[in-house]
C-alpha cells in the first residue's frame, strides 16, 4: 500500500470490541486511515458519538428501529438493510474492510468486499470456519487481500514472511486455556455466567470470551489457520500457554521455531493488517520481558474441553461439517448467555446436532467458478439454518448425549 495516501476504511461491527479498537488506531494514524462507513446493530448513543468524531459517509444500523432514530438527526446517510452492508463493504472508494461482525451474520459482507478486491482484515472467524474454501478461492481470482485480525494468525502471517510454504512443518496455535484450564471437569455443571465471562488474558466481546472458556474459540481457529494459511489440519497444533503472551508459532522444517510476542492488545494485530506492510510505530504498552518473565506450556485438556475435539473432527470432515459446528454453538453460547442452558451442555447440544446433520454433509465446497461459489454459499446457508434450528430444538427440549 502507498503510505502517502490515507486509505479509506469501512468497518463493520463498530461499536464491538475490535470495531472499537480499530477506531482507536485509527485515531492515532490520520495520515494513513479514514472512516468511509462503519455499520453496527443497534447502539445508537455509541454511533452518534462516532460520526460526530469520524464523520463517515454511510452508516448502516442492523436494527431498522436505531436507523430510524438516526435517520431523523443524520437523513439519507442512515441505512438499514443486508443490501446495504453489501454496499458498504464492495463499494468503489473503499480500500480497507474490517470484518468485525459477530458470527455466521458477517458472512455475506465479507464476501462482497472479496468479491470487490477489497483488503479484508478480518475480525470474524466463523466467516472462515464455514466459508474459508470459498472466500480464499475467490479472493485469488479477484486479487483482494485477506488479512487476520485474530492475535494467533497474525502472529503466524507475521512468522511466515520470507519463508517457503514448504519448510512448515507445523503451525503452533497458543491457547491461553481460559478461566477453567484447573477447574476440576466434576465442577462444570455448576460454572456460572459470570464465572465464564471473566477471561483471564483478554478483554472481549461475550460470544468469543465464552468460546475461549470452552476452547471452542481454539477450535474455530484451528479451521481459519487451514484456509489462511493453506496448510492441512494434521499440520496445526494447539499447545495452552496460560500467559498469552506468545501469540502463536510456527516449526519449520530444520527444527527451527518462530514466535510473535506482544502484550494482549487487539490493537496490535488490528494496525498490522490495516498498515501491511509497513509497520505503524505506537504509544501502546511494550511488552516487558523482565517483567513478564516466564512462559508455561501444557497439552490441552480434550476431555475436559471437548470441543476443541469437534471443531478438529468437524474441520477434518470438512465440506458443511464446519458450519454445523459453528451454527449449532452460536445457538448453544447464546443459551448460555441467557442462562438457559449450563456451560457443560454447551458442547452436548453441538455433539448432537452433528450427530444428527445430513449424511452428505461432507461433500466438499466447490469453488471453481462464480456459479459454483454462489451454489456453494446457498448449500452453507441452508445448512446454518439447518443446524440452527435442530440446535434450538435441543436447547427447548434439553435433551441431550450424556
Ligand atoms: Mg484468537
Amino acid at each position: 500500500m502507498n503510505s502517502t495516501t490515507p486509505k479509506s476504511v469501512t468497518i463493520l461491527g463498530s461499536t464491538g470490541s475490535i470495531g472499537r479498537n480499530t477506531l482507536n488506531v485509527i485515531r492515532r494514524n490520520p495520515d494513513r486511515f479514514f472512516v468511509k462507513a462503519i455499520s453496527a446493530n443497534k447502539s445508537v448513543d455509541e454511533v452518534r458519538k462516532q460520526i460526530v468524531e469520524f464523520h463517515p459517509e454511510t452508516v448502516v444500523m442492523i436494527d431498522p428501529v436505531a436507523a430510524e432514530t438516526l435517520r431523523k438527526e443524520y437523513g439519507d446517510m442512515i441505512m438499514t438493510g443486508d443490501d446495504a452492508l453489501n454496499e458498504i463493504s464492495s463499494r468503489q472508494n473503499i480500500d480497507i474492510v474490517v470484518a468485525a461482525m459477530v458470527g455466521f451474520a458477517g458472512l455475506r459482507p465479507t464476501i462482497e468486499a472479496i468479491r470487490a478486491g477489497k483488503r479484508v482484515a478480518i475480525a470474524n472467524k466463523e466467516t472462515l470456519v464455514v466459508a474459508g474454501e470459498l472466500m480464499t478461492a475467490l479472493a485469488k481470482k479477484t486479487g483482494a487481500e485477506i488479512l487476520p485480525i485474530d492475535s494467533e494468525h497474525s502472529a503466524i502471517a507475521q512468522c511466515l514472511i520470507g519463508e517457503a510454504p514448504e519448510s512448515i512443518k507445523r503451525i503452533i496455535l497458543t491457547a491461553s486455556g481460559g478461566p477453567f484450564r484447573t477447574r476440576l471437569k466434576e465442577t462444570f455443571g455448576s460454572i456460572t455466567l459470570s464465572e465464564a465471562l471473566k477471561h483471564p488474558n483478554w478483554v472481549m466481546g461475550r460470544k468469543i470470551t465464552i468460546d475461549s472458556a470452552t476452547l471452542m474459540n481454539k477450535g474455530l481457529e484451528i479451521i481459519e489457520a487451514r484456509w489462511l494459511f493453506s496448510v492441512p489440519l494434521e499440520k496445526i497444533d494447539v499447545i495452552v500457554h496460560p500467559q498469552s503472551i506468545i501469540h502463536s508459532l510456527v516449526e519449520f522444517c530444520d527444527g527451527s521455531i518462530k514466535a510473535q510476542l506482544g502484550a494482549p492488545d487487539m490493537r496490535l494485530p488490528i494496525q498490522y493488517a490495516l498498515g501491511y506492510p509497513d509497520r505503524l510505530a505506537h504509544e501502546y504498552d511494550v511488552l516487558d520481558l523482565l517483567i513478564n518473565n516466564r512462559l508455561d506450556f501444557e497439552q490441552p485438556d480434550i476431555d475436559k474441553f471437548p470441543c476443541l475435539r469437534l471443531a478438529r473432527e468437524a474441520g477434518e470432515r470438512g465440506g458443511l461439517f464446519p458450519t454445523i459446528l459453528n451454527a449449532a454453538n452460536e445457538i448453544a453460547v447464546e443459551a448460555f448467555l441467557n442462562e438457559k442452558i449450563g456451560f457443560d451442555e454447551i458442547p452436548r447440544i453441538i455433539e448432537q446436532v452433528i450427530q444428527n446433520s445430513p449424511r452428505d454433509s461432507a461433500q466438499p465446497l466447490n469453488a471453481l467458478s462464480d456459479d459454483s461459489i454462489n451454489k456453494g454459499i446457498g448449500r452453507i446457508y441452508h445448512a446454518d439454518a439447518k443446524a440452527r434450528e435442530n440446535a434450538q430444538k435441543l436447547v427447548a427440549k434439553k435433551v441431550f448425549v450424556s
